[in-house]
């Protein structure tokens, strides 16, 4: 049996997580109090309904019990996504994944016992930022407070050159994990003695630190 989700709250966020997840063959069941999302999700999901979620007989009518994860993606309404995650957690939902707003709303989720919080805006911002002031940076994903994972574009200084003869690691601080040529072939976990070809792209990780004097460094 596949697993079963969930989303509450079929907004921008919400529709993306479920289209998703449908494109991924998982059954979802999609809930949201306003109507017009209904009938526009109604075409995409074949269990979708109209309720309030801070209703626990209503969830328990719609049998959201019996779902193994469920994805609160109510974002504006503080109360309804707080009321929500409660719920979903005094039913007994093994995962609940909510959206958080802003720090506060972090916390406060958190302390319900949401398993998974995710910052989709603030963590867009983090990325956009680093992405318009390095013009090599293509991704940037945070892996704890200290460490991230990125892809750059290599700089044309680095072309011809193996990852052993620029000191990658010494010079930089960061270790390289992939690279991915302009022809879209990968090479995992590289060799030291691979080269780097103009317009590879580089997946490195390593710590904020390191990462930003890289950023600067090609600036
Ligand atoms: P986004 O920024 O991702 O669009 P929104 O906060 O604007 O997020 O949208 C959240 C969705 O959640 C809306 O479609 C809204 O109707 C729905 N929603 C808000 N509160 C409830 C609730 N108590 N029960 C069910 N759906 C809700």
């Amino acid at each position: 049996m596949r697993k079963q989700f969930v989303v509450i709250g079929l907004g921008r966020f919400g529709g993306s997580v479920t289209k998703t997840l449908c494109s991924l063959g998982y059954e979802v069941m999609g809930i949201d109090k306003d109507e017009r999302k209904v009938q526009e999700y109604a075409a995409v999901l074949t269990q979708v309904y109209q309720a309030d979620s801070t209703d626990e007989n209503v969830m328990k009518e719609l049998g959201v019990r019996n779902m193994d994860h469920a994805i609160v993606a109510i974002g504006e309404d503080l109360q309804s996504s707080i009321l929500t995650t409660l719920i979903l957690k005094d039913l007994g939902i093994k995962h609940v994944t909510a959206k958080a707003t802003n720090d506060y709303h972090q916390r406060v989720l958190e302390g319900l016992g949401a398993d998974h919080i995710v910052h989709p805006e603030r963590d867009t911002g983090v990325r956009v930022a680093h992405q318009v002031t390095s013009k090599n940076m293509i991704e940037y994903l945070e892996l704890s407070p200290e460490h991230s994972l990125v892809e750059v574009i290599a700089p044309s200084s680095f072309g011809g050159k193996t990852l052993k003869t620029l000191d990658f690691r010494a010079k930089y601080g960061c270790s390289v994990m992939a690279i991915r040529r302009k022809d879209n072939e990968v090479v995992v976990s590289p060799h030291a003695d691979e080269l780097i070809f103009e317009g590879d792209m580089l997946v490195m990780i390593g710590r904020n630190t390191d990462i930003s004097r890289f950023e600067r460094t090609f600036e």
